[in-house]
């Protein structure tokens, strides 16, 4: 069972909007179990959507289409479906009347848009669109299945995961596919490439490495007869990798690492203040994405300047003028002061050159130090990570919630 999806708009051939829609079904659909063969995108033009519909109803058993379904004159899609099947366009009676009360005792809208909303190709059936006066569309074409949704993301999902994929389970597939994500951090994928080299040859699943600014995620991918053999196969390799990655895994679930670290400390009953220069905050909105953190987060100081990090954290002058704000004793004289002022289990500090500019002759941009204050002393790590202004906050925050981790794993850090 293969699939084809075409997406609709000007707007996305000109890279005005991101087309998030192919994404997102791509996504969808092969979790489903259904190979996605091909991505297209085409402008709002009736021949050209016609072309591209009947290229795609050639190699695939299923083709999704989104955007242009409003009522307005750039909206053809409608058209342009009834014309690659050869059908001709029709009033639904029964859509027309759902519409027409739908809109009964609100602001007016033209009969115009009304009969143009309630227009379909002939034998289409309609998806109900909870969400929004556009509906789906739904038909069948010598032996390939079209369905056809509207560009706004949110009323494409309402009506995709609706009656979509209800549809798409049910169908009977030779095969089914899974995937699963471990994700790491701290380590290149090249490294993980010669680690799993041991187990590469045998593992019953094909790999992708997907490098990110926060670390490296590893897919998996299983494919068998029925859900339970490739549920197996995932696993079976999961078991064979994990060891090899070592620490440098946080999850084989595809969490993300504040969901990871936030959810440690939580079980645990751990708790933490934080102390952030240069990664400017990003460790607290990190760790607060994390439902019911407030548990185990007492506070997180954004202390930018010397003076900050003096007035709010108890920081030396002296120190920090004999060392310089970027430097070991400076993180850790952080660390250990917003854990003494919040009286926390943890205490977490960032000091960096973020770049681009203020390097200096001993320090380069990247220079990051992590300090991590707790019951038994205080650990500080320096790096220079390399990219811009933005990649060198991530991975500094990044890296401080790693430490937290290891820290929590026993590990040392
Ligand atoms: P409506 O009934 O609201 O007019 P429509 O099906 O006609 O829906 P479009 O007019 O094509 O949808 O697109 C509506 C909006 O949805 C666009 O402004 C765009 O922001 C967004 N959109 C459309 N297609 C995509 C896509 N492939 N990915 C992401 N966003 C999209
Ligand atoms: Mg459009």
């Amino acid at each position: 069972m293969q699939a084809n999806i075409l997406t609709v708009g000007d707007e996305i051939v000109s890279g005005h909007v991101v087309d998030t829609n192919a994404a997102y079904l791509a996504g969808r659909i092969s979790e489903l179990g259904i190979g996605v063969r091909r991505m297209s995108s085409v402008g709002d033009d009736v021949a050209e959507i016609c072309g591209e519909i009947r290229s795609a109803l050639e190699d695939a058993d299923l083709v999704f289409i989104t955007g242009g379904l409003g009522p307005t004159g750039d909206d053809v899609t409608k058209q342009a479906v009834a014309r690659a099947v050869g059908r001709k366009m029709v009033i639904d009676r029964d859509l027309h009347a759902r519409l027409a009360e739908r809109w009964k005792g609100r602001k007016p809208v033209s009969p115009r848009v009304v009969e143009a909303l309630a227009l379909v190709p002939e034998g289409a059936a309609t998806m109900g669109n909870p969400v929004g006066a556009a509906v789906g569309l739904d038909l069948e074409h010598e032996g390939r299945r079209l369905f056809v949704l509207p560009g706004v993301p949110r009323e494409m999902k309402s009506i995709f995961e609706g009656a979509i994929v209800r549809l798409l389970k049910d169908l009977p597939k030779d095969e089914v596919s899974s995937t699963r994500i471990i994700k790491t951090t701290g380590i290149r994928e090249s490294q993980i490439e010669s680690d799993l080299a041991p187990v590469a040859g045998d593992l019953p699943v094909s790999l992708g490495y997907l490098p990110r600014p926060e670390g490296v995620d590893l897919r998996l991918t299983a494919v068998g007869a029925d859900p339970g053999v490739v549920a197996g196969r995932l696993e079976e390799a999961t078991q064979q990798i994990l060891p090899l990655l070592g620490a440098y895994a946080f999850s084989a679930a595809g969490e993300n690492l504040n969901l990871v670290v936030g959810n440690a400390l939580l079980e645990r009953g751990i708790t933490l203040a934080v102390a952030e220069s240069c990664t400017g905050g990003l460790i607290g909105h990190l760790l607060t994405q994390v439902a019911g953190i407030s548990a185990c987060l007492d506070r997180v100081i954004v202390s930018y300047s010397n003076r900050a990090k003096i007035e709010s954290l108890a920081v030396d002058g002296d120190l920090i003028e004999a060392r310089g704000a970027v430097s070991r004793e400076v993180a850790e004289a952080m660390a250990e002061g917003v854990k003494r002022l919040a009286g926390s289990d943890l205490g977490l500090s960032t000091t960096g050159i973020a770049g681009p500019s203020g390097a200096t002759k001993t320090k380069p941009v990247g220079l990051v130090y992590v300090g991590l204050a707790h019951a038994e002393g205080c650990v500080v790590s320096e790096h220079v990570f390399a990219g811009s202004r933005e990649i060198v906050k991530l991975k500094a925050a990044v890296h401080a919630l790693d430490m937290i981790r290891i820290h929590l794993a026993g590990r040392g850090v």
